[in-house]
């Protein structure tokens, strides 16, 4: 039986291991899918506090797993497959253990989306990316197609202008989901060329193991067109890991982990920081400031029943 157990080690799992393993609950860590979570895909990471020169995502990840553990935070590997919430005490399956805690804390993160084309698949890290900060740095004087209508996807192709010769943002409809603020700088942007309304169909070429083209087709009049490209980003968004707690605790229509007074759920001793309840602002600080929070409520609820 376990005191708190933390799903997910991005930044938000992590600051609420720090915490609940110094105030003495000896917290068990269960990685994931993505243990370390976006951090750990990231390279510099700049807007930390308490950073002046920035710090590498990774190495941020890593010395935050060691602090917790050197207040005795366990960590096991693998994803949880089932839960109940139904009483207390909360079970957990991952892989072949089941373990049972008093409280739990929903750090599970976000994933970025796919295009779901196979080719992009057997691509990815081949010139196909879903993180610019981590790979925009590749494609100094290349060409880069950009895909997505959002804030992310305008953020992503001005930033990749700092090394892209070009940066073609390719989206599906002609009206766009992003802020006008973002949209505008984009369109300000000379390197950046709007693509509209098409989708990618194919990339190109998986026999070469790198990104030569993309295919993709206008969907309004169905017209196909290669477009020579040295890379492609996907910045369509991201879902929340939340699947294994569908129908079983309150979240969005898009699967965010709805939270209240903080980290609570309307589930008692049940909490949610980062990503998993937060598509706002998804930032490592936020994050770990509400891993924090849920691990002070985890402490509180197990003082208090
Ligand atoms: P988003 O707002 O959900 O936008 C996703 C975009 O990708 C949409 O334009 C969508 O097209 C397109 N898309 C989704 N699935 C697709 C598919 N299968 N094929 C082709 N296109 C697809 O996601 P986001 O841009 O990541 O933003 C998420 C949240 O973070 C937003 O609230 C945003 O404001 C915020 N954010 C803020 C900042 C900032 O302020 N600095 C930066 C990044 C993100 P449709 O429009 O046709 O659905």
């Amino acid at each position: 039986m376990h005191k708190v157990i933390i799903i997910g080690s991005g930044c938000a799992g992590l600051t609420a291991a720090i915490y609940t393993a110094r105030a003495d609950l000896q917290p068990l860590v269960l990685d994931g899918y993505e243990p370390g979570g976006q951090l750990a895909l990231t390279t510099m990471v700049e807007n930390f506090p308490g950073f002046p020169e920035g710090v590498l995502g990774p190495d941020l990840i890593e010395n935050t797993r060691k602090q917790a553990q050197r207040f005795g935070a366990e960590f096991r590997s693998g994803a949880v497959t089932a839960v109940d919430l139904s009483r207390r005490p909360f079970r957990l399956t991952a892989g072949k253990e089941t373990y049972e805690t008093q409280t739990l804390i929903i750090a599970a993160g976000a994933s970025a989306r796919m295009l779901g084309l196979e080719s992009e698949r057997k691509l990815l890290g081949y010139g196909v990316s879903t993180c610019a900060t981590c790979d925009g740095a590749f494609f100094r004087n290349r060409e880069i197609v950009v895909v997505g209508g959002g804030d992310t996807a305008m953020e992503d192709a001005t930033f990749l202008t700092k090394f892209a010769k070009r940066v073609t943002l390719l989206h599906r409809r002609n009206e766009f989901r992003a802020s006008k603020i973002m949209l505008d700088r984009a369109r300000a942007n000379d390197k950046i060329v709007f693509k509209t309304p098409y989708v990618v169909e194919e990339v190109h070429s998986v026999e070469k193991s790198s990104v030569e083209s993309v295919k993709v087709r206008n969907v309004q009049t169905n017209a196909i067109e290669t477009i020579p490209t040295d890379g492609l980003f996907v910045a369509i968004g991201h879902d929340p890991n939340t699947k294994v707690f569908q129908g079983l605790i309150d979240m969005d229509a898009d699967g965010y982990i709805r939270t209240h007074d903080g980290p609570k759920t309307n589930i008692p001793g049940v909490f949610a920081a980062g990503d998993a309840q937060d598509r706002h602002y998804r930032q490592a600080v936020t994050a770990a400031g509400s891993g924090c929070m849920a691990a002070i409520e985890a402490e509180r609820f197990l003082s208090a029943h």
